[in-house]
């Protein structure tokens, strides 16, 4: 059990790597906030949870607004007592590269890939000091360290979320709240099946991956909670890739 006692906040929790590591954080002791806006799957992970003998809670909460973050914050202290960890994981991806790119498009990643993040960030503060620390883990992704072929805002968002990680990180160190960013590579969900699994999209993660497969959302999930858990105590600020080897190369 290494979250036992802890309560979890995690964003975008009602599918893809969120649901596992809702699933993942229950099955080790914590009681689990899923925040999405995924209204029906997200009761779905609710319950397999509470199935299986774990605590959890859904509750609706688009990233891109402030007052549905602070519910999310109210929902862990009211129902759990009070919150110790947040994984800011709600993320969308518009493949386009700098032409093709609209300003409206950039607005929207912005809007939930950046700020989504730093929302959360300030609505977790507070109760985290009341908690006496915690643990925040951003999910940023390998597009966030090097530069992307595929696309230029969400790149942008992903390199966002690494260095305001660090920022949090050395604004809140003395009161023992820990922030951390995690970078997947090529993972399996929703989010990049249908590119995936085209003739061309096989071809790019053959090329691109020295370990010769697609991660799946376990593979990140377990760096996620080593985060989260007491075992990475002495880790705040720093970069937790999870890709396979592509920025190895
Ligand atoms: P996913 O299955 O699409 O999960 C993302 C979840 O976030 C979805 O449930 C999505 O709902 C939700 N979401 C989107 N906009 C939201 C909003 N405004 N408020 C609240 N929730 C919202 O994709 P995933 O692969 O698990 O992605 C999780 C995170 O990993 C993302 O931050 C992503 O950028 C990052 N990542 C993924 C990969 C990869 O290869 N899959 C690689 C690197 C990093 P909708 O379906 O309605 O959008």
């Amino acid at each position: 059990m290494r979250l036992e006692g802890k309560v979890a906040l995690i964003s975008g929790g009602a599918r893809g790597q969120g649901a596992v590591e809702a699933k993942l954080f229950a099955s080790e002791g914590a009681s689990v906030v899923i925040g999405d806006i995924l209204d029906d799957l997200g009761r779905q992970v609710e319950a397999e949870i509470a199935e299986s003998g774990g605590n959890a809670t859904y509750v609706h909460v688009d990233v891109t607004s402030e007052s549905q973050w602070n519910d999310a914050v109210n929902t862990a202290v009211e129902r759990y007592g009070k919150l110790d960890i947040l994984v800011n994981n709600a993320g969308i991806l518009i493949r386009a590269g700098v032409e093709d790119t609209t300003g409206e498009d950039w607005d929207r990643i912005m809007d939930i890939n950046g700020k989504g993040v730093f929302l959360g960030t300030k609505a977790a503060i507070p109760a985290m000091r009341d908690a006496g620390g915690g643990s925040i883990i951003n999910i940023s992704s390998i597009a966030g360290l090097q530069g992307s072929p595929a696309s230029a805002a969400y790149s942008a968002t992903k390199g966002a979320v690494r260095i305001l990680t660090k920022s949090t990180a050395v604004q809140y160190a003395k009161e023992g709240i820990r922030c951390n960013s995690v970078h997947p590579g090529l993972i399996y969900t929703d989010m990049t099946r249908d590119t995936l699994d085209t003739p061309e999209g096989e071809r790019e993660w053959r090329a691109r991956v020295p370990m010769g497969y697609i991660g799946v959302s376990e593979d990140v999930a377990k760096g996620v909670l080593f985060l989260a858990s007491d075992e990475s105590s002495y880790m705040t600020g720093s970069e937790l890739v999870i890709d396979g080897g592509i920025t190895a190369q």
